[in-house]
């Protein structure tokens, strides 16, 4: 009788033992940062999905039973998620809510006031200040896993370091004068400051927010002074503006640059990674080509 009882008593532990942690994030860049901090312990689900404005998002009933039935939950911060407060308290959930840009030196922009840039993920020295945050919050909700956790952190952020190296080498050679480059919203600040590229766009850090006439007419003349050849659409921006910027400048429509959120599996920015190199690889030839102009 002992037997079947130790018997069952190992089973249940075993089944309780081997299932992974809910986590819900806020969007699908975060998401891909738990995964490969978390791999088989962690079920991640994403409010936002891939190719979504998270600055536009509505939450839904959906989304309040999913942060209720979590054991974590992930957010950027800095303003990002506007709504997420609301939707937390609504849900009732107690556990752990991370900011994981907690540690970021934000960047500040004039925008009517100051706000506060939430788009620190574009500098990869940044995501490696998310990858800490997770580990940190990820051993502390699961400790058994610690080990687990730690390699798999260091792993990644061998990683991104050799990617941020590589994104200052690939840039080294251009000209200050060739590093300008046109996209449809302010969220590649950090970018810029990390590799010394200057970012224009026609409207500020929030996607919600309304292009004023005179700051359009400005960037114009700015993209026919800096003789600036290809302006960027983005996967959650309407093209709408970028494409009556090209029609206006002369300038060609590039492709699809992800600023906010990943790409679907099949598309070219499913994890972080490819997201940076997809976008450094269009920025670096925008710029190549403002080179050939010359
Ligand atoms: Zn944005």
């Amino acid at each position: 009788m002992t037997r079947v009882f130790l018997f069952l008593f190992l089973t249940i532990a075993g089944v309780l033992q081997a299932k992974p942690l809910s986590v819900v994030v806020s969007f699908s860049i975060l998401k891909d940062l738990v995964q490969q901090v978390g791999q088989d312990k962690v079920q991640v689900e994403t409010i936002v999905a891939p190719d979504g404005d998270s600055h536009a998002y509505e939450p839904t009933p959906f989304d309040v039973k999913r942060i209720a039935q979590a054991n974590i939950v992930f957010i950027n911060g800095l303003g990002f998620e506007g709504w997420i407060e609301r939707l937390v308290q609504a849900s009732g959930f107690k556990g752990p809510l991370i900011t994981v840009s907690k540690k970021i030196h934000p960047r500040s922009v004039f925008e009517g006031r100051l706000v506060e840039d939430p788009h620190a993920w574009h500098s990869v020295q940044n995501a490696i200040v998310y990858v800490y945050a997770i580990k940190e919050a990820l051993i502390e909700a699961d400790p058994d896993n610690q080990a687990f956790y730690e390699k798999n952190a260091n792993a990644y952020i061998t990683r991104l370091m050799a990617l941020d190296e590589s994104i200052r080498r690939s840039f080294a050679l251009l000209p200050p004068e060739h590093r300008k480059i046109i996209t449809a919203h302010d969220a590649f600040g950090y970018y810029g400051n990390n590799y010394g590229i200057e970012f224009l766009s026609p409207v500020g850090t929030n996607t919600e927010s309304e292009p004023c006439a005179k700051d359009i007419a400005g960037l114009i003349d700015s993209i026919k002074r800096l003789k600036v050849k290809t302006i960027f659409m983005e996967n959650i921006t309407n093209p709408k503006l970028i494409e009556q910027l090209a029609h206006e400048t002369g300038a060609k429509v590039g492709d699809v640059i992800y600023s906010d959120a990943l790409s679907e599996q099949t598309g070219p920015a499913p994890t972080y990674e490819a997201m940076i190199r997809h976008n450094t690889d269009l920025f670096l030839k925008a710029m190549q080509e403002m080179g050939n102009q010359c």
